[in-house]
This record gives structure tokens, sequence and C-alpha cells, in this order.
């Protein structure tokens, strides 16, 4: 049987591969620090999971969805974005209910590009943005994402070709991988940009609830004229430890919102509506939750800075998400690298050329596991000798 030319060109699904080699040491009884997937560690909050069984219990949500999911996690996302942010943002036109943002991913080129449309993506950058191109039968150019240039693309540096071509462009900060973040005045250059260029953007805050040092990550949709020009995805996956559960939203220009919402009737209506009920509940509760949640992060990377320090591995603090993006040691390759913790050290990490041809000299860290665990993995790298303090 031969099947779809769309099936052979899905990228390999590079945590897939991760996991099986981690799952492989686990069951050989190895104690492996698992710092390689981008899973959140602690529970849902208990406030959280009352809500979704609350819901439920009622019959009126085992009946299918509305389309365009349910008003009260519409509202809650815009009470969210006004309480957050001081944005406005139109409940009913101005927001798109997502099964989780990976599928918004895929589902913008489909909706707003034709087949052989380019977009513009960063390198290093989410895997999953390669799954929207292939499954949106689209092409795409690279922007690097650079240490020198705090991991920020230099829109100076696309060339009038791309900048010609292209018609969509993902972003993402506080960023996965590398942990950079970005400012309001760069956001506004950004909407200069694709003003300029007639793109579209598409900002992806999956970690907009994680930033360190006291400076609270910026919204896109902070910057005006945004919603001219784009849309911003939001996801509940990492903010409230809800990655199981697969609900997240877009926000922002009606026209885009619209066209998402049209594919999704095709696809699916919308989420269990009790998950959309407790999600609407996360957002508009207390957030001592999210903050108690930063504020963990913010310590494990204080850690795992610190011992990387104490054993003479330099290496950048990340402003945000939860991750660390770690140069290896010269004269390895970054699977390489990520192969020899795994195999003599028993942590997995993950390798930086997974994520793009700039990722390639790095390895990405989750702060994923407690304290004491980063200390124990610093203890274990160091005795491999690689680093001299
Ligand atoms: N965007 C980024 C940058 C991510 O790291 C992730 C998940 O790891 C997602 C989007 C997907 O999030 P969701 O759980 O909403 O599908």
């Amino acid at each position: 049987m031969e099947f779809s030319k769309k099936l052979q060109q899905l990228p390999t699904q590079f945590f897939a591969a991760l996991v099986q080699k981690v799952n492989a040491a686990l069951a050989e009884g190895r104690d492996v620090i698992n710092l390689g997937q981008g899973n959140p560690d602690q529970p849902t909050p208990p406030h959280i999971i009352k809500a979704l069984q609350e819901a439920a219990e009622n019959p009126q949500n085992h009946k299918y969805p509305p389309f365009r999911g349910v008003q009260e996690l519409r509202q809650a996302a815009a009470d969210f974005y006004k309480r957050e942010y001081n944005v406005d943002i139109d409940p009913d036109t101005e927001v798109a209910i997502l099964g989780g943002t990976k599928i918004g991913l895929v589902e913008l080129p489909m909706a707003i590009l034709n087949p052989g449309d380019y977009m513009l993506l960063p390198d290093p950058g989410y895997p999953d943005y390669l799954s929207g191109v292939v499954l949106g039968d689209v092409n795409y150019h690279v922007m690097p994402l650079l240490a020198e240039n705090d991991f920020l693309p230099d829109y100076n540096n696309v060339s009038d070709e791309v900048k010609e071509r292209a018609k969509l462009l993902y972003l993402n900060y506080p960023n996965n991988p590398t942990g950079g973040t970005a400012n309001l005045a760069f956001f506004e250059e950004t909407v200069r940009f694709a003003k300029e260029h007639d793109l579209v953007i598409s900002h992806d805050f999956a970690y907009g609830a994680i930033g360190f040092d006291g400076v609270k990550p910026v919204s896109f949709m902070q910057a005006e004229g945004a919603k001219d020009v784009g849309i911003e995805m939001y996801t509940l996956s990492k903010t409230y430890n809800m990655a199981g559960w697969r609900i997240g939203f877009a926000v922002g220009n009606a026209k885009i919102i619209e066209a998402i919402n049209l594919i999704q009737d095709h696809l699916f209506c919308s989420q269990f509506p009790a998950v959309q009920q407790a999600a609407a509940v996360a957002l508009t509760a207390s957030q001592e939750c999210a903050n108690e949640l930063r504020a963990t992060y913010e310590r494990r990377r204080d850690v795992l800075v610190e011992e990387a320090e104490r054993i003479g591995w330099q290496v950048t603090a990340p402003k945000g998400s939860f991750f660390a993006w770690l140069p290896v040691p010269s004269g390895f390759s970054s699977e390489d690298f990520a192969n020899l913790l795994l195999e003599k050290a028993d942590i997995a990490v993950a390798a930086g050329n997974g994520f793009g041809e700039y990722g390639e000299g790095y390895v990405r860290v989750g702060l994923l596991v407690s304290e004491d665990r980063l200390r124990e993995t610093m203890v274990r790298i160091d005795k491999l000798g690689l680093f001299s303090a």
C-alpha cells in the first residue's frame, strides 16, 4: 500500500526517539535523570481538577460541544488578557479555543496559506512548527536565533527575496529552547516589519507565565498594532501543569481567528466542554499556583547555573521558560554530547540539533526535576572530567 507523500514528509518525532532511549535505560534499572522532555513534573492544582470533576457531572457537557468553544472559556481568555496584559480582546470574535496550541500551530498555515507559500521559522525552534509546514503543504525559511543577538531574529538580515516571499512568521518568547525573552520594543519592531512586508505574525506564548529576575514576559498583543497583523497562542499546559488536558487558545486579529475557527469546525467541534470550563476556572481563579510554579522554576534555574559554574561549565542563565540552553564542550557535536551524558552519566538532555541547524553546539536541559536532582546532575557531569573549575 502506498500512502500520502505528506505522511512521508512529516519530520521524525524527535522527542519520541529520546523517550525511547530513556525508557530503554530505565528498563535496565538505571537511575536516569530525565531533563530531555518538556513535560511539567508537577500535578495540576486541585481547584482546577475539582472544577473538571464538577463539570464532568453535568449531563449538558456529555453532548457535542458548541462549535466555537464554550462561552465561559472565551470570556475567561479575554478577561485574562485584560487582567494580565491590559489588552482588550473581544471574546466572540478574537478568541479561538484550541485543543492544545500544538494543533493551532498546524491549523494556522492550513487556514491562511496556499500550497507552496513560504513561512519564516525561528531556528533553533520548537520542532512541531515543521509539522505545520508539511501538513499545510507550504515551504519555509529559517531566521537564526543567535546568542550574540539575545536569541532574537535580526530582521535586517532577512534577504529581500525572502521578505518578498514570506507570508507568515512564527515567533516564540520566552523561547523554547534558548530561554531567551523579548521586550516590547522588539515586538513593536516586529509589527513594523510585518506591516512593511505584508506578513502575518503568530506569537507562541507557551511560556508566558515563566519569566525570571522580576521581569514579566511581554505579550505580543501589548505591541501597538499587533492585532492588525497577527495573533498569539496561549496554552494552559505550562502555566497550570495541564499538558495532558490538551487545552489552549489563540487571541488577536479577528480575520485570522475566524480562519482558524473555520478549519476547526471541520476537524472537531471543540474540546470536551468540562475541560473548557475547568480551563476557564484556571484562568480566572487566584494565580497563586502559577506564581509559585514560576518561583520553583527560577530556584531550579539558579541551582543549575550555580552548579554548572561550580564545575567550570560556562553557561548563560535563561531569562524565562523552563529550559536552559547549554553550550556543548569543544570537540563534541550536540548529539555526541547528549549520547555521552546518557551513556556515561544516566542524564537525558535534548541535543540542540533537534531544534534546527542553529541548535548545533547546544543541549537543552529541562528544569523539570527537583533542585536536588539538578545538583546530582552536575555532580555526575563533573565526574566525566570534561570541564575544569
Ligand atoms: N509551543 C511551544 C514553544 C512548546 O514548547 C509547546 C510544548 O512543549 C507547545 C507550543 C505546545 O503546547 P500545547 O501543550 O498547548 O500543545
